[in-house]
């Protein structure tokens, strides 16, 4: 059995791929109900920061990221509606309309984030086939028992023969105790056994022929089959959110075993959550902020819109095991850092080379060092966000003309920049401001306008007031005078 590694601290030491120079990389995608928010947003940047990492160290990655469009219930367990089924039933959509929309906004969110799409990316609704025969497999060696068309996970034989709870610390008795009694437990022998396949209810709209009933397959057995569909019995690295762990990767943990008698992955790692205000995101605390709503800053929460990459760099200045909560506060304080990073990039492209590098700049030359140091350091990138900080001082200092930089060391300097923060962190930098910043340019510009009709009328210059107005009126804006000046709307 292969021993389970959660971290991948001294990452270039300690990482060994099971093919050299190959990774094969799993990570559980959205399930597409709705739309993507800040809690997708996390293990999307992680995972995408990881991916980047490796294609740098030189490896060819092979990234699966699934779409889960099938058997993810409403308590995200056995029990309840299908949540894609029912948000059709609740839109009068068919599921298939609802998954595509949801994709195609899902994708249009991770663009926007700079998260590059993953090599394949199956979809539950894709693989029954593949699915039912991974179930019979586990059948077939016994470690399930089909009851009343469902077939369930008998996970009290199982835990004789493997660790069942060995990722995420448990034991048996702990989910016991956690295992909430639910309808339709009756046909299970324990609470804690988990669905490989259900029989479908007669309202339920989402199901497939197999060999135990109309039905549908169980919401873990989806990256199991496709885990090893297109990575192997054995892959490198599988990866979401810390919240998967119990019991989504436990279980897939058991059915790998189960079905193939040894464990498929290598490496797990579990980005951690984000809280809003303290409190976990939820539907009952109102705290659920779509992207969508970020990029055009339409929350009660949010103070005003914020582009894509301040959530990236937002994300990126914490190091994804820990905790990063959310407040309007905390990404202005992002924004900031974000705009010093552009306007240092931008001064980077521009200063010119002298003879030699002054002394108080020396600095600078161990800057890949410290940024490939923290990166191999359990992809630490607070810490590379530092050691970039760090050199703007002295790009400043040479922009000032307080300091003078060699020809060598500028072009390191660019490259160390473009490798790490552009390549890797995946930060577009050289686009100032992002959408608020353009927003912000937009409005400005039109108060100009007004404000130049504003001074004509007062001057009695009817001509130059009316043309605007006129014009601004043909181009879709809504003029109203007032009092005090002017006010507009599109
Ligand atoms: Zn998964």
């Amino acid at each position: 059995m292969l021993e389970i590694y959660n971290s991948l601290s001294r990452f270039k030491e300690t990482f060994k791929p099971l093919h050299e120079g190959h990774v094969g990389m799993y990570v559980c995608g959205p399930t597409v109900y709705g739309d993507a928010h800040l809690g997708h947003a996390r293990p999307a940047i992680t995972f995408d920061l990881l991916y980047r990492y490796l294609q740098y160290l030189g490896y060819k990655v092979r990234y699966v990221r699934n779409i889960t469009d099938v058997g993810h219930l409403e308590h995200d367990a056995d029990e309840g509606e299908d949540k894609i089924a029912k948000k059709a039933r609740l839109e009068q959509l068919e599921p298939m309309e609802v998954v595509q929309y949801y994709t195609n906004r899902y994708h249009r969110d991770m663009a926007a984030l700079n998260v590059l799409p993953p090599s394949i990316e199956p979809h539950a609704s894709g693989h029954i086939i593949e699915q039912i025969a991974f179930v019979q497999k586990i059948l077939d060696r016994g470690y399930a028992y089909v009851s009343n068309g469902s077939v369930y996970m008998d996970v009290e034989k199982y835990a004789k023969d493997y660790p069942y709870g060995k990722l995420s610390g448990r034991n048996l008795n702990d989910i016991v105790t956690e295992t909430r009694e639910l309808d339709g437990q009756e046909e299970k022998k324990h609470s804690y056994d988990f669905a490989l396949w259900k029989k479908a209810a007669p309202e339920h709209i989402m199901h497939w022929p197999s060999p135990w009933s109309e039905g549908f397959p169980g919401w873990h057995m989806e990256c199991s089959t496709m885990g090893t569909k297109y990575l192997g019995e054995q892959f490198d690295i599988h990866g979401g959110g810390l919240d998967l762990i119990f019991p989504h990767h436990e279980a897939e943990i058991a059915q790998s075993c189960a079905a193939l008698g040894h464990e498929t992955v290598h490496y797990w790692m579990h980005n951690n959550m984000i809280t809003i205000a303290g409190k976990k995101m939820g539907k009952s605390y109102n705290n659920f902020i779509t992207l969508e709503q970020f990029f055009k800053g339409e929350h009660p929460l949010l103070s005003k819109p914020f582009g894509p990459m301040v959530i990236r760099f937002f994300i990126l200045q914490a190091h994804y095991r820990s905790t990063v909560d959310f407040s309007s506060e905390a990404l202005e304080a992002a924004e900031k850092g974000l705009q010093r990073m552009q306007e240092a990039y931008a001064r980077l492209q521009k200063i010119q080379p002298s003879q030699t590098t002054s002394n108080d700049l020396q600095t600078i030359s161990n800057l890949r060092t410290r940024c490939q140091e923290a990166m191999d350091d359990d992809l630490n990138t607070p810490f590379v966000i530092a050691a970039l900080f760090d050199s703007t001082r002295a790009i400043n200092t040479v922009h000032d003309g307080k300091g003078t930089i060699s020809e060598a060391d500028l072009k390191e300097l660019r490259e160390v920049w473009k490798t790490f923060a552009i390549d890797i962190l995946g930060l577009r930098l050289e686009e100032q401001g992002g959408d608020a910043g353009k927003q912000k340019a937009f409005n400005g510009a039109i108060d100009l306008l007004l404000g130049i009709r504003l001074q004509a009328k007062q001057n009695k210059d009817w001509a130059t007031s009316d043309k605007i107005r006129n014009e601004l009126t043909a181009l879709g804006f809504q003029i109203k005078d007032t009092k005090d000046g002017f006010e507009w709307s599109i």
